[in-house]
């Protein structure tokens, strides 16, 4: 089954009924950017670009990650690449980052709002992205959006920003990953161009339980239907507004969560390299019609247990 899949992970997850989902990568230096490919993936749906930037002494310059973002879109070859701005804080910390102590970092100083408090950090970066948007294919996504304040003043300085590089415009998406932030869809779909769900953050907030608990661990399921409604919710005003909707979570790289998001309508998948070819043969066994009876059977679910079943 493995070898099955691995034999054909280059060719695309094409349903039984023609439906076609795209698989991409979620990676987190230059050199996953060529094992993406090479393991079937169709692009980057997520590059953490924190990872640049943890276990060092200083932030990584405008320079170096300029020529970072060239290398991925390089090795990428046309396909496409979404880089996501920083997300430090919460558990992700970096030792030249001073942040008044917080008693709660997940609900704190936090990716976008970071970044919004500590320009130094922000704009090189925004330069060093859009200096690589001269050279080929990318696409800028800020994580941990909350409000619609937030993402206007985060637009407005990546195009300020855009301005002064002489770059084109790129295509501009939020992470969805904050309860607000799906009761919002509506509005905030109007003012982007995609959106990414970001499953292991929105399930953490939504059942209010740390993702990284020793005990609730096991409990904080991205498949509960609390937060396969919420991702229900997005879709439904993504599709609206004419925007699509990807996953970047780790339930779009399990063969049960892939099938379900699916069927509710998601339509770029985002995982680790491993889980690439494994995803794609699996929704090839499936047609969408199926896929789509699944997730409604999910969302009327009432445990992740429930859900689970429905795999079996
Ligand atoms: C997520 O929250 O689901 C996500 C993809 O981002 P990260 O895991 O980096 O927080
Ligand atoms: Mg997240």
């Amino acid at each position: 089954r493995n070898d099955e899949a691995n034999a054909s992970r280059f060719a695309p997850a094409l349903m039984l009924d023609g439906h076609r989902v795209e698989v991409v990568a979620n990676i987190g230096k230059l050199s996953e950017a060529a094992a993406a490919v090479e393991a079937g993936a169709e692009g980057v749906g997520l590059m953490r670009t924190e990872f640049l930037f943890l276990d060092r002494d200083e932030p990584a310059s405008e320079d170096e990650q300029t020529e970072i973002y060239c290398g991925m879109i390089r090795a990428l070859n046309g396909l496409p690449l979404i880089l996501r701005t920083l997300d430090i804080g919460g558990d992700k910390l970096a030792s030249y980052i001073t942040l008044p102590k917080e008693e709660n970092p997940f609900l704190g100083v936090r990716g976008i709002r970071l970044c919004l408090q500590q320009p130094d950090l922000f704009l090189p970066q925004l330069r060093a992205i859009y200096r690589a948007a001269l050279t080929g294919p990318v696409r800028i996504m800020f994580p941990m959006i909350s409000t619609l304040e937030d993402l206007r003043a985060a637009k407005e300085l990546a195009e300020t920003v855009r301005a002064q590089v002489g770059a084109p415009p790129v295509e501009i998406g939020i992470m969805i990953e904050v309860p607000s932030s799906v009761i919002m869809a509506p509005e905030l779909a109007r003012e982007v161009d995609f959106f990414s769900i970001g499953t292991n953050d929105l399930t953490q907030y939504a059942l209010a339980m740390d993702r990284l608990h020793p005990t609730l661990g096991k409990n904080v399921d991205g498949l509960h239907p609390a937060v396969l409604r919420l991702i229900d919710m997005t879709v439904r005003a993504a599709k609206a507004a004419g925007k699509w909707v990807g996953v970047c979570g780790g339930i779009a790289g399990e063969p049960l969560g892939a099938a379900l998001l699916t069927g509710l309508g998601v339509e770029e998948l985002s995982m680790s390299l491993p889980s690439v070819p494994a995803v794609k043969a699996h929704l090839r066994k499936l047609r969408f019609t199926e896929a789509q009876d699944m997730a409604r059977l999910a969302l009327a679910c009432a445990t992740a247990a429930e859900v689970r079943n429905l795999g079996r």
